[in-house]
C-alpha cells in the first residue's frame, strides 16, 4: 500500500484517549480498560477502520480493538471514533509482530485479518499475517475455541494461507470459500472493508477462510 504521510498524525495518536501507542505492558488489563468482561475481538491491519467501527456499532456487548501499524492510516478511524465515542472500541498503533506482549493467553476471542499485505517475495513470507509464525503468535493470545477470520482478493496469498493453516498442527480450517459474495450461506452478515468494496467493485472474487484452534 502506498502511504501518504499525514503531518501531526503521530502526535494525535499519542494524545488520543481511544488509542494506545505503548501497549507492551497491557497483557491482562483489557477487562479494566473496557470496564466489563465482554469478549474482546481484534482486527490486525485495520487500515481506515470501517470494518471494526461498523462491528462495534452493531454489537455493543462485544469489545473491539483495531490494530494498525501506521498513524497516518489510523487517523481516519480515530477521527470517526472521536465523533462516535463508542465505549466498546479502542485502537492500538503497533506492528503486530509483538502482539504476544499486548494480550494474555485467552484474552482474545476472535482475530480478523482483512486484505492483509501480500508480501509477495518468498523471503518475506514470515511477514504475512497468515504465516505460520503469525499463527503461532495468535495461539498465545486466543482463547481455547477462538478463531481467525481472513478475507482477501489476492488468490496467491489466500492459497498460501490455506496451506499454512493445514501445516500448523494447532489449527484447523472450518470454512474456505473462493467467492464469498456469491456464497449464499456465508455472505449474510458480511461487513465490507474499504479494500473489499474497492476490489469487489472491480469484479475480483473475495476469498475467505476461518481457522479455529484445535
Ligand atoms: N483491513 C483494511 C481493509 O481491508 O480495507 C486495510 C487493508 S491494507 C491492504 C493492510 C493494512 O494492514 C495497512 O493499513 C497496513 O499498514 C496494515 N498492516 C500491515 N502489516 C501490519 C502489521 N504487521 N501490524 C499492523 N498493521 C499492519
Amino acid at each position: 500500500m502506498r502511504l501518504r504521510n499525514v503531518p501531526g498524525a503521530r502526535e494525535v495518536m499519542i494524545e488520543n484517549e481511544f488509542v494506545f501507542t505503548e501497549p507492551e505492558n497491557m497483557a491482562g488489563t483489557w477487562k479494566e480498560v473496557f470496564g466489563n468482561n465482554n469478549p474482546v475481538r481484534i482486527e490486525i491491519g485495520m487500515g481506515k477502520g470501517r470494518f471494526i467501527t461498523t462491528l462495534a456499532q452493531m454489537n455493543p456487548d462485544i469489545n473491539y480493538i483495531g490494530i494498525e501499524k501506521y498513524s497516518s492510516v489510523l487517523l481516519r478511524a480515530v477521527e470517526k471514533q472521536d465523533e462516535l465515542r463508542l465505549s466498546n472500541l479502542r485502537f492500538i498503533r503497533m506492528d503486530a509482530e509483538n502482539i504476544g506482549d499486548v494480550f494474555a493467553k485467552g484474552e482474545v476471542d476472535r482475530i480478523y485479518l482483512n486484505f492483509s499485505d501480500p508480501w509477495p517475495k518468498d523471503r518475506h513470507a514470515k511477514r504475512r499475517l497468515t504465516s505460520r509464525q503469525f499463527l503461532e503468535r495468535y495461539t498465545d493470545i486466543l482463547k481455547d475455541d477462538g478463531y481467525v477470520e481472513f478475507k482477501t482478493d489476492n488468490r496467491g496469498l489466500f492459497d498460501f494461507s490455506v496451506e499454512e493453516v493445514k501445516e500448523s498442527p494447532k489449527w484447523e480450517l472450518t470454512i474456505v470459500t473462493y467467492d464469498l459474495h456469491n456464497d449464499t450461506d456465508l455472505v449474510e452478515g458480511n461487513v465490507m472493508t474499504e479494500y473489499e468494496e474497492k476490489f469487489s467493485s472491480q469484479g475480483n472474487p473475495i476469498c475467505k477462510l476461518i481457522a479455529r484452534l484445535k
